[in-house]
Parts: structure tokens; C-alpha cells; sequence
């Protein structure tokens, strides 16, 4: 159980960053920067998601077979019991063996109760607005919010993890009393057509999280007021006519037009929620000249009600 780290430590116990590690700055064995179990360098590398091309970068690896110890600041299970045991409220339940459950329908709950103390703060006449009563909101936005941020931090981890198994042992997920494996919560690109199918096919909403790298940032003009989105990079897939592409459009909305304003253009980011499904759309390839005349677009979109829901994330 491991996550990626930034920094090692060299056979002479000199720390190494990646930078160094990139120049070959080292001595043999390289080993955790925390306790000392056995790491490698993996060096930066680019793959082609779409009509983009996303870079991962380099970090260090725990070599095959190998453990933190645990006290180490990367052992997974050290990390998530931390958040755990300092997380408020019922988001997380302990199990037996040092292990935590992360309850989904509490997550899901927390973000709709913000959602209707923002629609209820909108309303000027709304008894949200009067005296006594702002405190109590402002209270509650407060402690709902705390929540979120709970389950925004054990993503967090599990970005920095290489696979599901390094998290699913010490975390299990659970939704209104029934298991969910990690695989139908957290979604990387490579993902994202099941992501959509179990959107747009679910009967009930679930909260998931989205890793994704950001294609654009912009604003759309509505007649009710601007809008801020941020669109995600977009994984092709072929289809049975040579002339047609799947693109797998996920997008993050906002009525703030500064909502996105400390991210960039392609940046990791996880963004945690209700998306919800758009369905399937087509539109013309305006590209002159390519074999792909057509796009079918599987649009899913997220609406965050708090900050805590999307955050910046290393690849
Ligand atoms: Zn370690």
C-alpha cells in the first residue's frame, strides 16, 4: 500500500528529488524519504487521451513486494486512518482490523442540505436571511462542508495511489447499507465511457469522483446570467462507422464566473459529486478535411455547491 512520492533518500542518505533523480543526481539503492523500504524512479511520460496529449510526471514508486512501515507519512492505511479518526460527523465508520467505511448516502446528503441552504440564501425573502436564523445556515454550511472535505481528502490519497488496491483494503465504500467497489466510484480517463454508462443508466444518484485533466476554461453566456465551465479532456472511442467518434464530454458548471479561477488549463484536478448525464448528443466534426465527420458526445456534468467538491491533484 503505497502513493507516489515527491522525494527519496540515496544509498549516501541524501535526499533526492525528482529533479535530481531526472539528471541520474543519485547513488543505488534509493529508498523512502520516511522509513526505509525499498522505492524506484519512474520517469515522466505522455499519453494521448483524445486530441490531447497528457503528461504524467515523474515520482517515486514503492519497489514490487515492498511495505512503508507503519508510522511511514506514505502508508496508505496511516493516511486514511488519520483522516478518519480527525473527520466529524458519520462520513466514516471504524471496521475491525484498522480499517474505515466511507458512507456515501452521508456524503450525498451533505451536498444536497448545501445545496438548499445556497437556493434558500438566493431567495431574499427566505427565512434563511433573517437574524437568528442566518447563524444556524451559516453553521450548518459549515459543518456540511467539513464533511465533504472529509471525502475530498481520502480522494486525495487515492490520486496519489497507482491502483484501486492500494486504497480498497483499508477503505471500503458503502452506499445506503450496500458495498461499492472503488471501480464504480472513482474514474480516471481511461474510464470514462463505463463512468457515463453508470450515470446515465443509475435509478439513484451516487456521488463519484472524476480525475481528469482540464481542457479549457471558459464562460458561457446565458440570458439568466454568465456561466464558468471547465471542460475536461476528452477520451475518443471508435465506433462501428469509420466517419464517427464517441467523446466522452465531461465538464464541471458554475453560476461564479471566478469559480475556476485558480485552476489551468492542463492541470489534474478531482472533482467529487453528483454528475449528472446529459445523455448521448452528435455534433459535426468542424475540422475540414478529417475522416471524422461526426462526434457522439457522452456528456456527463458536475455542479459543485462547495469548494471542497474539486481540487488540484499531481498525476
Ligand atoms: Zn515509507
Amino acid at each position: 500500500m503505497a502513493s507516489k512520492m515527491p522525494a527519496a533518500r540515496d544509498a549516501n542518505n541524501n535526499r533526492i528529488t525528482i529533479s535530481m533523480a531526472e539528471q541520474r543526481q543519485y547513488q543505488k539503492p534509493l529508498i523512502c524519504e520516511f522509513c526505509d523500504t525499498s522505492v524506484g524512479f519512474v520517469n515522466a511520460f505522455t499519453r494521448n487521451v483524445g486530441e490531447d496529449i497528457v503528461a504524467i510526471d515523474p515520482y517515486f514508486r514503492l519497489s514490487k513486494e515492498h511495505k512503508h512501515s507503519a508510522t511511514c507519512r506514505y502508508n496508505v492505511q496511516g493516511q486514511v486512518t488519520v483522516i478518519a479518526q480527525e473527520s466529524e460527523g458519520d462520513i466514516f465508520a471504524a471496521l475491525q482490523g484498522n480499517r474505515y467505511e466511507l458512507r456515501l448516502l452521508a456524503v450525498k446528503r451533505a451536498v444536497e442540505q448545501l445545496r438548499e441552504i445556497a437556493n434558500k440564501k438566493r431567495n431574499p425573502d427566505s427565512e434563511a436571511n433573517t437574524g437568528a436564523n442566518e447563524k444556524i445556515y451559516v453553521e450548518a454550511e459549515k459543518r456540511l462542508g467539513a464533511y465533504v472535505n472529509s471525502a475530498l481528502r481520502v480522494l486525495k490519497v487515492r490520486a496519489a495511489c497507482i491502483e484501486h488496491a492500494e486504497i480498497e483494503d483499508v477503505l471500503q465504500l458503502v452506499f445506503d447499507g450496500v458495498r461499492l467497489p472503488w471501480c464504480d466510484f472513482y474514474f480516471e480517463d481511461d474510464e470514462y465511457f463505463r463512468c457515463f454508462s453508470q450515470v446515465n443508466q443509475a435509478t439513484i444518484r451516487v456521488p463519484i469522483a472524476i480525475n481528469g485533466t482540464v481542457k479549457n476554461i471558459s464562460i458561457v453566456r446565458r440570458q439568466t446570467g454568465n456561466l464558468s465551465v471547465m471542460d475536461l479532456v476528452r477520451p475518443y472511442r471508435k465506433t462501428d462507422q469509420a466517419a464517427v467518434l464517441d467523446a466522452a464530454c465531461f465538464s464541471i458548471w458554475s453560476p461564479d464566473p471566478n469559480a475556476f479561477q485558480t485552476y489551468k488549463k492542463e492541470e489534474k484536478i478531482l472533482a467529487f459529486g453528483l454528475w449528472e448525464s446529459r445523455g448521448v448528443k452528435e455534433s459535426t466534426n468542424k475540422k475540414a478535411g478529417s475522416p471524422i465527420k461526426t462526434f457522439r458526445n457522452h456528456e456527463l456534468r458536475l455542479w459543485p455547491v462547495t469548494k471542497s467538491q474539486l481540487c488540484a491533484v499531481k498525476s
